[in-house]
């Protein structure tokens, strides 16, 4: 059995340098498990401990608070495998959690298969995707997603077909807990032309989203038939700042650090946010960034 102290991992880091808006205070650990086994050792050795187990991928829908947080982290940098099997005109990507949507969308390209295009320019990794089931022009993570391998908080390994995974709209079960360490997506050969799609989704993305400056992603979840950026503009959000905290003045439901965000000038700014939808539009805005404190 591997012996934790085995366990690649650093201490005592800062956490700007694990999410994409680069803000938080520092890590007390931070550990980067190579399979399934060191996995289940972290969980159990967490359980142990009385410790909250917090994955990380790239760190593009999370947020850390200031201070030292004593979590453990498990990072999935050394879950990078990644596999491929045809069978007929179907290709099934077999990963490890941290494989990277650009790493997927060099053999989408290579192959020219379709059912990944309109996710293409999502910062993100096979794990962390599937954990937000995350989407955009019409198509999510879980319209393709096959099986999903995972460790429960008690350290078991699981594995679940599509049909067995309960998710929704930027939800999955996995966000209540544990760690997916590897994930299957079934793509198809494809007679359009995928490159060129790809390229005009990235276009689209650079002309609406701010890429210029570190940010975290859609800050709330749209409430449906709503959308929290135009919700958030109506009310003057947009472009609105505390301290170096702000919402994006080309995407309103879009948070930007302008230099040395401080994670209480963030809450403070979203309470606002959310208090003012409330009282003025009856919503009740739901964060889709993860917060981690
Ligand atoms: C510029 C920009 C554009 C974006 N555009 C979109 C978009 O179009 N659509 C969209 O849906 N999202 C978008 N996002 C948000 C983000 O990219 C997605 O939510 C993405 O899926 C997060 O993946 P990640 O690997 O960075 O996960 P992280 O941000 O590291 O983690 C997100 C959550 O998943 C959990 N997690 C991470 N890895 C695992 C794992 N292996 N097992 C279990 N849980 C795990 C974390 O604990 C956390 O709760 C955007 C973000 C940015 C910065």
């Amino acid at each position: 059995m591997v012996k934790i102290k085995d366990i690649e991992k650093v201490e005592d880091v800062s956490l700007r340098d694990f999410c994409t808006i680069r803000i938080g205070g520092y890590a007390k650990h931070i550990f980067f498990p190579k399979n399934e086994e060191e996995v289940i050792v972290l969980y159990r050795e967490a359980l142990n401990k009385g410790k909250k187990v917090v994955p990380l991928g790239l760190g593009s829908n999370i947020i850390f608070s200031d201070g030292v947080l004593t979590h453990f982290f498990i990072h999935s940098k050394n879950l990078k495998n990644l596999s491929i099997k045809q069978v007929g005109d179907n290709f099934y990507l077999d990963m490890g959690a941290g494989v990277s949507f650009k790493q997927i969308i060099e053999v989408v390209k290579k192959y020219n298969l379709e059912g990944f295009e309109n996710l293409s320019g999502i910062p993100a990794t096979i794990g962390g995707a599937v954990c937000m089931n995350a989407g955009a022009y019409g198509s999510e993570i879980m319209d393709i997603v096959e099986r999903v391998y995972w460790v429960s908080e008690e350290g078991d390994s699981i594995e679940y077909s599509k049909e067995d995974i309960s998710y929704s709209y930027r939800y999955s079960q996995f966000q209540e807990g544990g760690f997916i360490y590897r994930v299957i997506i079934k793509l198809k050969k494809s007679k359009k032309d995928i490159k060129s799609l790809i390229k005009q989704h990235l276009l689209d993305r650079n002309k609406k989203q701010p890429l210029d400056l570190p940010t975290s992603g859609s800050t709330y979840k749209n409430p449906l038939p709503h959308y929290a950026g135009q919700l958030l503009e109506k009310h003057g959000f947009k472009g609105k700042r505390v301290g170096d905290i702000g919402f994006s003045e080309k995407h309103a439901n879009f948070l930007v650090n302008y230099g040395n965000a401080k994670f209480e000038d963030l809450l403070k700014l979203l309470e606002e946010a959310e208090k003012v939808i409330f009282d003025k539009e009856g919503i009740e805005l739901q964060r889709e960034v993860r917060i981690v404190e």
